[in-house]
Formats: structure tokens, C-alpha cells, sequence
């Protein structure tokens, strides 16, 4: 950024003294040639006013101009264009005149004016012609130095006053760059304290993004960590019982009449183990962000039918009825997640409930929308609980979730598929009462 800055300013130095130098010579060569002109006129004027030259007998020999006007060349021309006098050169040398652009327009208009390159590169010469009332002309000329080479001139200087703009430009675009910056690199500095305002109002949205992104990878850390940590706890505890009963067993250390229940805990608990693992690979799976899953259109009623017969043998060991009525109704999605839905919700409106409860299950359009609902007549979850029940491993009620094969994770598998889906989920709940789960595509 600081060299970006640097060599945009300096660029700009750069045209901004072209520019002005090309400029400036212009009009200072503009003014020089009007001054070089005025000077000529003058000349010619007062050698005209002198009427040195009128008289036709004038002896030119004797004529010397030369050494009082060496800047200046005088010639004098003859009424056929004949050089009469030339202060430069012999008379004799120099060819008619008549061509001379000066001298046909003095000779018509009475003043003469040209401009013509010199035979010394980088000089111009300018003539300037008056008509002598005998009729012959008197011509000035003066040697000027032309546009380019008054450029060229300037051209030490010019380079002088760019390498000095350049040096105070760098130090100009080091300051403004440490200017921009420091509020930018206080603001990083800064990230995690709310309080801290950035002083660019243009960099508030770009602050609250960064500061929200770097809340969502904090907190994404420590989820991960809180769950790494319960995991390893969950996994723990029924390891433990197996280890446990099975050295018991080994030892032989068992009642025979005990035996039976210790192979059943020791399975219990390999079942549990189980169910832990399977929810925790299929939470991995709705976590992957790469790899999006297959949608379809999908007849929902249809789906949770096909969920029904493994559930009412659920509900029957529990002692509760399961009933269901829906409505053919397509969703866009993914069955085997949609299924995964509709099993977690039920088995949760299962296992939650007390014997001879029921559960009713529901597939219905409501307000356009396809709307799946779950109610039962269960033990209910306290309001101050319900916004904690789809985090991972959080339980309201512990002993009955792990008593009935309950991993903790049900519902946050069904907020992770709920949300692939774009729908929302709701919860109705009073304890006593029982449970109402809606979700709406
Ligand atoms: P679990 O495997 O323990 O059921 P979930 O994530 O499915 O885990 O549910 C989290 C907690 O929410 C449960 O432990 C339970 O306390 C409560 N819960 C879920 N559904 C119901 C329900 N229908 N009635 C009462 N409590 C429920």
C-alpha cells in the first residue's frame, strides 16, 4: 500500500510539473518572441528616423555598423532588390533580395515582418523591413533562440525541481500512509474490545464483519473444544461399565444369579456406545461444508409413513400410543435426512412421555407451507429450557435420556437438518402438559 501510494504521488508530481513546465515555456517563449519583435521595430525605426540611409549618392563603404551593432544585422536594399549594404556580410556576396518574404511585404505595405530558422540549429532569426520614403528598404535582423532550445535550456533546472518534488513527495506519501494505517492497525489491535469505535466511519461495516467473523471463529473454537471435551466424557462413562462388568466376569467374581444382569449392562452399554457414535458421525456429516447433499422433491407424508413401523414398535414397549394422518405434501430435500428428522422428534416424543401416553403425528399444508408437527402428552420441558435443548449434550432430564438410550445429541442433528432446509423448527411446551415440535418448510 505504502509503495502504491508512493508511486501514485509521484506519478502525479511528475505530470503535474510537465505539465506547468510545458506550459510556462510557451508562454515565456511567446512573450520573448513579442519583446524580440518590439526590440526589431524599434531599431528599424530609429535608423529610419535617422534618415542616414535616404540619400541615394550614400557612400556604403563608409557605412560601418558592424562593430556598434554586432546583435543586430542592418541591410539595406535597393529599389530592384539589390543589396545595397549588409553589416554581416559584403553586399556583393549576397544574391537579390527580392525574394525575401519581408522585403516583397515592406515594399507593398510599407512594413515588412518574418521569422526563419537560422543557419545555427536551435535559433530563429527575425527580420523586420521598412519602406525609406527614396524607396528603398532598411531591413533589422536579430538572432533568438527558439522553442526547443529554450526548453532545453531549462532542462537542469527542471530536473532539479522534479528530483526535489519526488523527495518531498516520498516523505509526504510516508506520512499519509502512516496516517491511514495507524487507526487500521489500532482497529486489528483492538478486535476483541466492543467498545472500540474505528475512527473512519467508512471502515464501520468493514469492522463489524471482521468482528463478527472473528466472534463466530472464537466461539466456533470453543464449541469444537466442548465438544471434543464431552465426547471424550461420554464415550468415558460406558467404557467404564463395560471394563468394569467384564472384569468382574473374568474374575469370577459374579454371583451366577448376577451373571445375566452384567451381560446385560455390558451390552446396554456397548448399544449405547453405539448410538453416541453414530449421532456424532452423522452431526460430522451435516457439519462438512464442502460436500452438499442430494435434494429432491420428496413426498413428506409418504417419508414419515415409511418411519411409522419401526417407531410403533418404540411406542409400544413404552406403552404409548403413535398415531398418524397427513396429507400428500412435496418438499424439496433429502429423504434420509427428512427421515432422520422425523425418527428424532418421535423418539423424543416417545421416551419423554409417561405409559398410556400418546403421540400424535402430523403432515398438513398450512398457510401454503408444508408443516410437519410432533405433539405429545409427555413430561414437557421447562420454558427457561427450551432455547438450551438443541445444543449438544444438553438434557433437561438426565437419568431418563440416558436410562433410555438418549445420546444428547438428537435435537442438534435435527437443527442442523432443519437448517440445510431452510425451514424453521418450533417448540410448545409446558412441564406436565407435554410437547408440540413444529417444523415448516
Ligand atoms: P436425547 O438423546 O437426550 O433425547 P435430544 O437432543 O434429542 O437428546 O434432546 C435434548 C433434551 O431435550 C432431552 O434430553 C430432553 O430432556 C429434552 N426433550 C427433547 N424432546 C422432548 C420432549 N418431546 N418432551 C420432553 N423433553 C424433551
Amino acid at each position: 500500500m505504502k509503495k502504491k501510494i508512493n508511486e501514485r504521488l509521484v506519478g502525479i508530481a511528475v505530470l503535474a510539473i510537465a505539465a506547468t513546465v510545458a506550459g510556462i515555456t510557451f508562454i515565456y517563449y511567446s512573450l520573448f518572441q513579442k519583446q524580440v519583435r518590439a526590440d526589431l521595430t524599434v531599431s528599424a525605426k530609429l535608423l529610419k528616423d535617422t534618415r542616414y540611409f535616404e540619400s541615394v549618392d550614400i557612400d556604403t563603404n563608409s557605412i560601418d555598423l558592424s562593430t556598434d551593432m554586432s546583435e543586430l544585422r542592418v541591410t539595406w536594399v535597393g529599389e530592384d532588390g539589390t543589396v545595397l549594404y549588409d553589416n554581416d556580410a559584403s553586399e556583393q556576396m549576397l544574391s537579390n533580395h527580392n525574394d525575401r518574404p519581408e522585403i516583397i511585404e515592406a515594399f507593398e505595405k510599407g512594413i515588412g515582418e518574418s521569422v526563419r530558422r537560422s543557419d545555427t540549429m536551435n535559433k530563429n532569426t527575425f527580420y523586420y523591413a521598412v519602406l525609406l520614403d527614396n524607396g528603398t528598404v532598411l531591413r533589422v535582423a536579430t538572432d533568438a533562440q527558439n522553442l526547443w532550445s529554450v526548453f532545453i535550456s531549462g532542462i537542469p533546472i527542471i530536473a532539479l525541481i522534479i528530483l526535489i518534488i519526488i523527495a518531498v513527495c516520498i516523505g509526504i506519501s510516508h506520512l499519509l500512509t502512516q496516517q491511514l494505517l495507524n487507526p487500521i492497525e489500532m482497529m486489528a489491535e483492538n478486535l476483541e474490545n466492543s467498545d472500540y469505535e474505528s475512527p473512519y466511519k467508512e471502515l464501520d461495516p468493514f469492522m463489524h464483519m471482521i468482528r463478527a467473523q472473528h466472534i463466530d471463529i472464537l466461539s466456533a473454537a470453543k464449541a469444537r473444544q466442548d465438544f471434543t471435551a464431552n465426547v471424550s466424557h461420554e464415550l468415558k462413562t460406558p467404557l467404564t461399565a463395560i471394563s468394569g462388568y467384564a472384569q468382574l466376569l473374568e474374575g469370577d467374581m459374579a454371583l451366577e444369579d448376577q451373571k445375566k444382569h452384567f451381560y446385560q449392562e455390558i451390552r446396554k452399554n456397548a448399544n449405547r456406545l453405539l448410538s453416541l457414535i453414530n449421532d456424532i458421525i452423522k452431526l460430522s456429516e451435516l457439519d462438512r461444508k464442502d460436500h452438499e447433499p442430494a435434494f429432491d422433491e420428496i413426498d413428506l407424508c409418504e417419508t414419515v409413513e415409511e418411519c411409522m413401523d419401526e417407531l410403533t414398535v418404540n411406542a409400544n414397549a413404552r406403552n404409548v400410543t403413535l398415531s398418524f394422518e397427513g396429507e400428500p405434501l412435496l418438499v424439496r430435500g433429502n429423504k434420509d435426512m427428512l427421515k432422520e428428522l422425523v425418527e428424532n422428534l418421535t423418539q423424543n416424543a416417545i421416551r419423554y412421555n409417561n405409559p398410556g401416553g400418546s403421540v400424535e403425528v402430523s403432515v398438513k399444508c398450512s398457510e401454503g407451507r408444508p408443516v410437519l408437527m410432533v405433539r405429545d402428552d409427555g413430561i414437557g420441558i421447562p420454558v427457561s429450557e427450551q432455547h438450551r435443548i438443541f445444543e449438544r449434550f444438553y438434557r433437561v432430564d438426565k437419568s431418563r435420556s440416558k436410562e433410555t438410550g438418549g445420546t444428547g445429541l438428537g435435537l442438534a442433528i435435527v437443527k442442523h437438518i432443519v437448517e440445510l432446509h431452510d425451514a424453521r423448527i418450533k417448540v410448545d411446551s409446558a412441564p406436565g402438559e407435554g410437547t408440540t415440535m413444529t417444523v415448516v418448510f
